[in-house]
């Protein structure tokens, strides 16, 4: 891989609290890359560390192939934006872009040159002259991204810009930041505890809990594969059901649901399973379909208990009959519209699924999340 940049056995600690466990990773020149997870979980302390805030304990961060110790904040090939935005608020659009190369003794002409093509590139052509408290919440955004592309950096660190916007605003954001990202080819690195931007917007994604990363993968396969029943749990709803390993062939694994009979699911070849280990299925809520009674094959038993309409799907919320365990169900509005009768709290309906989309992962005790 073209490693842009490089966290080599980096560890932090503040006093006694270890902040990031020991971790090594590799992000490619141009990729976008995000780091995501729950508050508390350590993803500001690794910005921090690649942007110079932060010195690592041990360990070493590498940017464009060299080594970063001792390279202050101002001598690092990164730019940052904050939650915040940090823009100055008294000044005119074009002195907030310009201010970095301002400092580095940049000439006027050329300085105008550069914000007027960073105004094209985030589609502000024309606004200029306007003062930053002029901008509406999604221009802000827009003008800070500019003031960061100016300065020419390697690396752009994103630290949950999108947050301050209304839900609108950032779904469009979220495309736009993609598509400047694109434009530009800069390595963006962004951390967010939205798993829908990690989403939407990463080429790689490394999920973090208490200082670890969990996983690094694209989106589609932590959607799809998940490796430790956190990331299974906190990227998209999944419903955990308690097994024990009968036996496997291949990916395909068979298990024992207890009081829910023998079912099915899927491990990876490099998830180590042992015959007779606890373990949990995963089983995402839009994976779940309802059975008729000549269907054949594992047939969860579910008591409706509410049902809830999201507009595009319906959700229900069900209990299983043998375990008492909650079960969360997707029906898509085709689906639902098709059982419509029987769907209303106290009305009993079986499920199934496909065992190629029911994760197993060794049973390590992660809670599911509601
Ligand atoms: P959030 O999404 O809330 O910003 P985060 O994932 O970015 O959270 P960090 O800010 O990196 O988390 O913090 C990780 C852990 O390190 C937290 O438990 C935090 O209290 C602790 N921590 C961070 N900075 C310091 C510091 N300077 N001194 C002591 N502890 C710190």
């Amino acid at each position: 891989m073209d490693s842009n940049v490089k966290l080599d056995e980096v560890v932090m600690r503040f006093g006694d609290f270890t902040a990031i466990e020991r971790t090594s990773l590799e992000i490619a020149s141009g990729e976008f890359f995000s780091f995501l997870g729950p508050s508390g979980c350590g993803k500001t302390t690794i910005l921090n560390m690649i942007s110079g805030f932060l010195r690592p304990s041990e360990g070493q961060v590498w940017i464009g192939g060299e080594p970063m110790a001792g390279v202050p904040v101002n001598r690092r090939p990164t730019a940052m934006i904050f939650q915040n935005l940090a823009l100055f608020p008294l000044m005119t659009v074009f002195e907030n872009i310009e201010f970095g190369l301002e400092v580095r003794g940049v000439d006027k002409r050329k300085r105008r040159e550069v914000s007027e093509r960073l105004l094209a590139l985030v589609a502000l052509e024309g606004s200029g002259s306007k003062l930053v408290t002029e901008l509406s919440g999604g221009q802000k955004q827009r003008i800070a991204i500019a003031r960061a592309l100016a300065v020419e950096p390697r690396v752009l660190l994103l630290d949950e810009p999108l947050s301050a916007l209304d839900l609108k605003l950032r779904q469009h954001m979220r495309a736009e930041l993609k598509a400047i990202q694109r434009k530009t080819g800069i390595t963006f690195i962004y951390i967010t505890h939205d798993q829908g931007e990690a989403l939407t917007m990463s080429d790689r994604v490394a999920v973090m809990s208490a200082g670890r990363i969990q996983q690094v993968a694209d989106p589609m396969t932590l959607y799809r594969s998940p490796r430790t029943g956190f990331v299974a749990s906190f990227v998209g709803e999944n419903n955990r059901l308690e097994v024990k390993v009968i036996d496997r062939e291949g990916e395909r694994v068979r298990l024992d649901g207890g009081a829910l009979g023998s079912l099915m699911g899927r491990a990876g070849d490099d998830v180590v399973l042992a015959n007779g280990q606890a373990a949990a299925l995963y089983i995402r809520p839009e994976h779940l379909r309802p059975l008729g009674d000549g269907d054949s094959g594992p047939r969860l038993e579910t008591t409706i208990e509410a049902v809830h309409f999201e507009g595009a799907w319906l959700m229900l919320e069900t209990r299983l009959e043998a375990s008492g365990e909650k079960l969360r169900v997707q029906l898509g509005s085709e689906l639902a519209k098709r059982a419509a009768q029987a769907l209303e709290p106290g009305r009993q309906i079986d499920f199934g699924f496909d065992p190629e989309e029911a994760v197993v992962l060794p049973d390590d005790g992660s809670p599911m999340v509601d």
